[in-house]
């Protein structure tokens, strides 16, 4: 059969414009993946013990885009959570992002939130340009703060150390003098009542759109007839790695289940310190479920595997650049996604990114009227 587009990869990005496009654009759509389920990295399942956990290590909701917020909401309900996350440091558990109880709890201070300000001025070391990860923890809360809480978690993470890494990296966690523990600040922070792959599920559940699962692309593109290609695996690979291989870090997930109602008191506890894994994730606190038994996840950073993070360095910004090129010039054949555009991307950004490319193709004036379904295409 012909298609009006073929798009390779079902997670986010993949998704948004298939179901977009089916739906208000009247396209015929093939969504391919080589993964035997849709909804990518997201993916989550009831495990062998009726619980419900995520394949690829924990998934949090959170944005401050109200066009993203309510274009999910017309694929799922949502049950609010707000992220916690515990470092261990030093026997203790410590709020992370750092604020006002971590460096108290941590030092056996009895400082106000006046007083923190203070200190962080003290111990912020000055640095001209904050270029790298190290620069921006170093200035804010210095060195003893940013060994305990970064260095090692970093060079674990991604065999880095954090002044090889641009500051977008540790710039994700903010520093608070205040008592706020929770993880991210932003507007909307949810969970998909039904977890993430039944919300993939209603994305995809379209006459116009045809599922190919368990399927590479590069094995069967061949075989295809379509007039335009979306691809969201590793843009280096479409090109066949012409220009070298663009540097992706991978994760190593043990996931186990514990015949204990709770395992921790938060849904992360990140171990910057000890450990070859970096954090520990405990699902039921992310999705409220209720089960005598838990089910957790370890999560071991390594080289090789599958590519879950493009790697925010100079070198690697500049070799994409060149491929970005390559992209830009190649016609009827668009790169979204975390891996097609090579960009450290929470969830909501890669949606926003994909939306953003369906307002393109269609030549549609703003992102509320594609969410709303008042695009060109869609009258
Ligand atoms: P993906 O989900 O990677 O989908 C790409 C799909 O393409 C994959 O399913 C892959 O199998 C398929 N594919 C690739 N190549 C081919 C090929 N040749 N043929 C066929 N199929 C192919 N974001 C948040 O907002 N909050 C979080 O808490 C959060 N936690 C995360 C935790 C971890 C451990 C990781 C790795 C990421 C996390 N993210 C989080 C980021 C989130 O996973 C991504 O932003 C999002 O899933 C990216 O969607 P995508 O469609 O770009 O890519
Ligand atoms: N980070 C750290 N210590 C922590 C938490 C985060 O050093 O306790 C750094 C680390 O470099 C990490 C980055 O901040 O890769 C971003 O953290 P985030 O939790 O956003 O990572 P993700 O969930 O994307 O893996």
């Amino acid at each position: 059969m012909h298609y009006d587009f073929a798009i390779v990869g079902a997670g986010y990005a993949g998704s948004v414009l298939a179901e977009r496009l089916a739906s208000q654009a009247g396209k015929t759509v093939l969504v391919i993946d080589k993964r035997p389920h849709i909804a990518g990295n997201a993916y989550d399942y009831y495990n062998q013990d009726g619980i419900l956990i995520h394949l690829y290590g924990p998934h949090i909701f959170h944005t401050n885009s109200p066009e993203v917020f309510s274009y999910l909401s017309q694929f799922t309900q949502w049950r609010p959570y707000e992220h916690r996350v515990l470092a261990q440091v030093e026997g203790k558990l410590l709020p992370i992002p750092i604020n006002l109880d971590t460096v108290n709890k941590l030092y056996g201070f009895n400082f106000t939130e006046e007083e923190l300000a203070d200190y962080f001025k003290t111990i912020g070391e000055p640095v001209a340009q904050i270029r790298t990860s190290e620069d921006v923890v170093i200035s804010q809360v210095g060195r003893d703060l940013y060994e305990k809480f970064f260095q090692g978690y970093t060079r674990k993470q991604w065999g880095l150390d954090p002044s090889e890494l641009d500051k977008s990296v540790t710039s994700r966690i903010p520093t608070r003098t205040n008592r706020d523990d929770r993880y991210f600040g932003d507007q909307y922070q949810f969970m998909p009542l039904e977890g993430f792959t039944k919300m993939f599920e209603n994305m995809l559940k379209h006459p116009n759109i045809h599922l190919m699962l368990s399927t590479d692309f590069q094995e069967v593109k061949e075989t295809l007839s379509y007039d335009q290609l979306i691809f969201t695996g590793p843009v280096d690979e479409y090109f066949d790695h012409c220009y070298g291989k663009l540097p992706y870090r991978s994760l190593h997930f043990v996931h186990q289940t514990e015949d204990v109602e709770q395992y921790q008191p938060v849904a992360v506890v990140n171990y910057p310190l000890d450990h070859e894994y970096t954090r520990v994730t405990e699902y039921k606190h992310l999705t409220g479920q209720e089960h005598p038994k838990t089910s957790i996840t370890f999560e071991y950073p390594r080289a090789e595997g599958d590519p879950y993070y493009p790697i925010p360095k100079p070198e690697n910004a500049e070799l994409y650049r060149k491929y970005k090129q390559l992209a830009d010039s190649t016609p009827n054949v668009h790169f979204a996604g975390r891996l097609g555009t090579y960009r450290y991307y929470n969830m909501d950004q890669v949606v926003a990114q994909a939306l953003t490319l369906y307002k393109k193709l269609v030549g549609a004036d703003s992102l509320e009227d594609v969410v709303n379904g008042d695009s060109p295409a869609a009258k």
